[in-house]
């Protein structure tokens, strides 16, 4: 019989992509193209299913956030994310949002993980080899490392873009301070309820901050308090 269709990673990727489309969560054909050439399936562990719209467990008190959330924050971002920009991504977990952040700034461009939880830092650089962001990782543009996020890291700043995957009760300065006037972050925060905050640092300097909707993200935190389960 004639196989008119076949229910692999990569069709199945693209039918997340069009369902998000669909539902207006992708807005932008800049966005679609990335969701789609980094596919979920190579970032959510084996044995759970990567292409639903929800979170999923990824060991250590962690999870991978939802497609339509990475679609959220892509989308809040987008204007800073061209290409030769420079990118933060605090919490960075599975490395997913990492690896699309890498595509969209390009390899002029520097994209910095940071993720606290060395096993995962470690699984994020398998994840990362498996996609067209690998030549970006093996040529330097874009790089994992072990720390805590809160300090941001100095090294690449200041940032266009910097997006931060767990919930913060505050913003933390060093983050602000990192932040490149005319750039942009995205931080959720709270505790229990908790917003996805847009913070625009305006040309003079100063902040403006907008929540976006409401969100619920694990804690921006202390190893110590991760492992312990919070
Ligand atoms: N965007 C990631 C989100 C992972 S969940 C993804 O979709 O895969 C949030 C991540 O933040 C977890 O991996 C957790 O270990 C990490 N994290 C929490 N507090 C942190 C801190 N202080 N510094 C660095 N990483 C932190």
């Amino acid at each position: 019989m004639e196989r008119l269709w076949t229910s692999g990673g990569t069709e199945q990727n693209k039918a997340l992509v069009e369902q998000l489309q669909h539902y207006g969560v992708i807005r932008s054909t800049k966005v679609a193209e990335v969701m789609e050439k980094i596919d979920r399936g190579s970032f959510v562990p084996d044995g759970n299913p990567p292409y639903v719209d929800s979170p999923m467990q990824i060991g250590y008190n962690a999870t991978i956030s939802a497609p339509h959330m990475h679609a959220t924050c892509l989308e809040l971002l987008k204007e800073n994310l061209q290409p030769g920009m420079h990118v933060l991504d605090v919490g960075s977990g599975t490395g997913y949002l990492t690896a699309c952040f890498a595509l969209m700034v390009g390899p002029q461009g520097r994209v910095v993980g940071i993720e606290h939880i060395p096993e995962l830092g470690a699984s994020s650089i398998e994840n990362i080899q498996k996609t067209p962001a690998a030549s970006l990782l093996k040529e330097g543009s874009l790089s994992i490392h072990v720390g805590d996020g809160r300090l941001g890291w100095p090294e690449s700043s200041p940032y266009d873009a910097i997006h931060v995957g767990a919930a913060a009760t505050e913003i933390p300065q060093p983050l602000i301070d990192q932040l490149k006037p005319g750039g942009r972050m995205v931080i959720p925060v709270g505790n229990i309820f908790q917003d996805l905050e847009v913070v625009d640092k305006n040309l003079d300097g100063s902040i403006s901050i907008h929540s976006e909707t409401s969100v619920r993200y694990v804690p921006l935190t202390s190893r110590d308090a991760q492992l312990r389960g919070y």
